[in-house]
């Protein structure tokens, strides 16, 4: 145990549908963040309060204090690092582009010309769409959960979703309607926040916490538990 965390409790705030990274499960929160974030802490001897949030109230909190982290599946990018401190990365990830199983005219970015698509506010997939939005001449609407956006599309409102691929791969493997239509774009990779020079000691147990869960094996057993299972 790391004393200067112990018998500490750490209100965390995540999203709300970002599987396999945090999602509930017969009502309980699961996923690869809500495993990691409370290994590490049983392996630092600190104690975690979820917040399950949304990904942008999630963030908002962090910035106004009323959390003290966030794990969201959150892209370590140097404009959040003005405001924010990140642990090391945890996850490699980026962006990628779905639509409507059934739909056979949208393959490309090409083809978004005159159309509405759907990204998560705050997030990197909002950020990637809305920079080649005016290149091909398409819309972006903002909302708060993934699971919104791919019935956004899945009702035609939207003709496709850009989300994280490691998120979307997922929830295409497990039928959700969706296919995927283009190549990953490079990504930033996932770490844990605080506010900028705010708990640093939180900040620096989440990472040796974090390298001794990869040096025991336990974080690969995580990854494992949540990406090799069968849909
Ligand atoms: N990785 C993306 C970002 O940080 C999306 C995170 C999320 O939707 N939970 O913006």
């Amino acid at each position: 145990p790391n004393t200067e965390v112990t018998g500490e409790t750490y209100v965390i705030g995540t999203d709300t549908t970002f599987a396999p990274f945090e999602y509930r499960k017969d009502g309980e929160l699961t996923g690869i963040d809500m495993d990691l974030i409370r290994d590490i802490a049983k392996n630092q001897g600190f104690t975690v309060e979820i917040k399950s949030l949304g990904f942008d109230a999630a963030l908002q909190a962090l910035q106004s204090n009323q959390v003290d982290g966030v794990i969201a599946g959150m892209s370590i990018t140097d404009e959040r690092g003005l405001i924010f401190d990140f642990s090391d990365p945890y996850f490699d990830s980026g962006v990628q582009m779905a639509v409507a199983e059934d739909n056979t005219k949208i393959s490309g970015y090409a083809d978004l010309a005159g159309e509405n698509v759907v990204a998560k506010r705050g997030s990197e997939g909002e950020t990637f769409a809305n920079s080649i939005k005016d290149e091909y001449g398409f819309t972006v609407k903002a909302l708060a959960d993934s699971a919104t956006m791919y019935d956004d599309v899945k009702a035609g409102n939207s003709v496709a979703v850009f989300d994280d691929y490691p998120v979307l791969a997922y929830g295409i493997n497990q039928n959700n309607g969706l296919k995927s239509v283009t190549e990953k774009e490079q990504g930033s990779s996932y770490g844990f926040a605080v506010n900028k020079g705010q708990n640093p000691e939180l900040l620096a147990a989440f990472n040796t916490g974090l390298a001794e869960l990869k040096t025991s094996g336990e974080y690969q057993d995580i990854l494992d538990t949540y990406l090799e299972q069968p849909a």
